[in-house]
């Protein structure tokens, strides 16, 4: 399961990566296909009369370009992110299914408790990538404690008012993932949701899995929290909007995270 979520880290990797690179050749290949038109238009005539040779080493090189933007359109293809499906979920239901999940794939060293209460509203998000997002941050949770240690997955009712930065008002259901694992020293702490950085050897870690977990909660119309504290442990804190009440906007698929770190 671990090198299935590994791989599954590299490819959203991969396909971030693939994706730029798509998108710049993508504007190479359209530019050289419009200069070889220019040069058809303008001096098309002269050349298939006057210098066959030249003639064909333009059709020849258009037929490059082509080649090239059909394969920058296959890596569009391949790094074009799911759009997010936004369903209403049972809180309860689902940590209790990811429980059953995780009890398997990071126990028995580490223990997976449950800190739910009997009734919660229903929330709205994504539901595989709510998952995907909630497996990844037990991994980290299980990675931070080597000797064993207690994952809680925890769900409660949040209010959001004027005060937290980064979160319309409304009511939220917050999960959580908290461990009792190294915590994170201050510089960890600060750079933790970046892109690529990890403090994990090269085949462990990706450094993906908390700038996902950051842009999936931003996009879901919530916010990623972080409170760490070295020696004690961390919790990972999923704002989520409530599936009752005003909706705020999903947002964009380009919709970058802003995290809050306690
Ligand atoms: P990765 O796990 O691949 O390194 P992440 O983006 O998930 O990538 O995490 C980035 C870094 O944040 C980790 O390398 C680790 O140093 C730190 N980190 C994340 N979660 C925890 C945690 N639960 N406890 C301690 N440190 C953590």
């Amino acid at each position: 399961a671990q090198d299935r979520l590994r791989h599954a880290q590299k490819l959203e990797a991969l396909g971030q990566l693939a994706g730029g690179v798509a998108h710049d050749f993508n504007n190479v290949s359209a530019a050289v296909l419009a200069g070889i038109a220019l040069l058809g238009q303008r001096h098309g005539q002269a050349l298939a009369g006057a210098a066959p040779g030249t003639a064909r080493l333009l059709a020849e090189l258009r037929e490059v370009a082509e080649r090239g933007a059909a394969i920058s359109r296959r890596m569009l293809a391949f790094a074009r992110r799911e759009e997010l499906r936004a369903a209403e979920i049972d809180p309860t239901e689902l940590l209790r299914n990811l429980q059953a999940i995780l009890a398997n794939a990071i126990g028995p060293v580490v223990r997976v408790a449950l800190d739910v209460p009997a009734a919660l509203p229903a929330l709205r998000a994504d539901r595989a990538q709510l998952e995907t997002t909630l497996i990844n941050l037990a991994v980290n949770a299980r990675d931070a404690m080597p000797g064993g240690g207690t994952v809680t997955l925890g769900a409660a009712v949040a209010e959001a008012g004027a005060d937290p930065a980064g979160l319309a008002p409304g009511r939220y259901v917050r999960l959580w993932v908290a461990d009792t694992g190294t915590g994170m020293e201050p510089a960890v702490l600060s750079r933790a949701t970046e892109p690529f950085f990890t403090t994990k050897p090269r085949d462990r870690g990706t450094g993906l899995g908390l700038s996902m977990a950051d842009g999936f909660a931003a996009q879901s119309g919530g916010q990623l929290r972080i409170e760490s504290r070295p020696g004690l442990g961390t919790t990972v804190s999923l704002w989520l909007p409530c599936a009752a009440g005003q909706r705020p906007a999903l947002a964009g698929g380009e919709a970058r995270g802003r995290a809050l770190i306690v």
